[in-house]
């Protein structure tokens, strides 16, 4: 039935998934159109408030980040999704952005703190047990962050016995920790990880190659990325499980994203920038 409801979409207006305010944000000026769902849906809900709640990550450079003087977060993921809400005719300016860290995301849907999570939000079989997760809208993999003068570590085979930073509730810390033997340490956010590693507390970051490569486009005289990624990591976008309905919705707005180029301009003005190819668009889990 939800599949029915999103299929039977009619296109009526067009909202703006760019620059609607001058946030400062480097997103695309691009026309995303706007369209009318079935009464009842989560869709029509939403649209009638003319507003949503969006948890993004402000600590990661090119994927989602916000400084104490922005006011709105910039990177890929709130382009991604500036995009989904002008599809319900959500203006930038009615979105409520909401900082998300990785251990909080489930709850935030959970308990409706959010409507969406689009914050480097990897796909697992675990994590669909307790949200819906649609996508993905980007492919990336586990990659390691170190001093630049280190010559110890090239790759996740020279973990062994040293300390990983990494952040709680995150793949990378269990993948990490059990195929690679390596000594974790645990802290809520990626940004508190890189300054141990500058302070010399742990030997290595661990986290997907697009968060790192933000972090070492900072601070390239100190820090580098290393060796070949570990892992497939699939960002989805995060919703409650109460509203199968917007698997499909998303979906269909990622779609005409990826066709209407709205995707890769959002890729090459974010993460492009740190020398990032966006490639082909990923092809899309079907949803349940
Ligand atoms: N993408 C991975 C995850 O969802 C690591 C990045 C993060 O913690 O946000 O756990």
């Amino acid at each position: 039935m939800a599949v029915v409801a999103a299929g039977l979409l009619a296109l009526s207006a067009c909202g703006d998934a760019g620059n609607d305010s001058d946030d400062g944000a480097d997103g695309p000026d691009v026309e995303v159109e706007k369209q009318d769902f079935e009464a009842g849906t989560r869709m029509a809900e939403l649209q009638k408030a003319g507003k949503v709640k969006i948890g993004v990550k402000y600590d990661q450079p090119g994927v989602g980040f916000k400084s104490a003087t922005d006011d709105d977060p910039s990177g890929f993921d709130p382009e991604i999704g500036e995009i989904l809400a002008a599809k319900l005719g959500i203006d930038d300016d009615d979105i409520e952005w909401v900082e998300s860290v990785s251990a909080n995301r489930e709850p935030f849907l959970q308990n409706g703190t959010v409507d969406f999570v689009i914050a480097s939000y990897s796909i697992t079989d675990d994590r669909r047990k307790v949200v819906g997760q649609a996508g993905p809208y980007y492919v990336t993999g586990q990659s390691l962050l170190v001093a630049k003068d280190d010559d110890s570590i090239s790759g996740p085979e020279d973990l062994k016995g040293k300390k990983v930073c990494s952040v709680t509730g995150s793949t990378s810390i269990k993948t990490v920790e059990e195929e690679f033997g390596a000594t974790p340490a645990g802290f809520d956010t990626y940004s508190e990880c890189v300054q141990q590693l500058k302070n010399g507390s742990v030997d290595a970051v661990t986290t997907d190659a697009a968060i790192l490569l933000g972090y070492a486009a900072e601070d390239p005289d100190k820090l580098k990325v290393v060796g070949e990624p570990f892992s497939e990591e699939r960002y989805g976008i995060g919703y409650g499980k109460d509203y199968p309905e917007l698997c499909e919705f998303v979906n269909e707005t990622l779609t005409s994203a990826f066709e209407d180029g709205t995707w890769k301009e959002a890729f090459d003005a974010t993460l492009g920038k740190g020398g990032a190819e966006a490639g082909d668009p990923p092809a899309l889990d079907e949803c349940a």
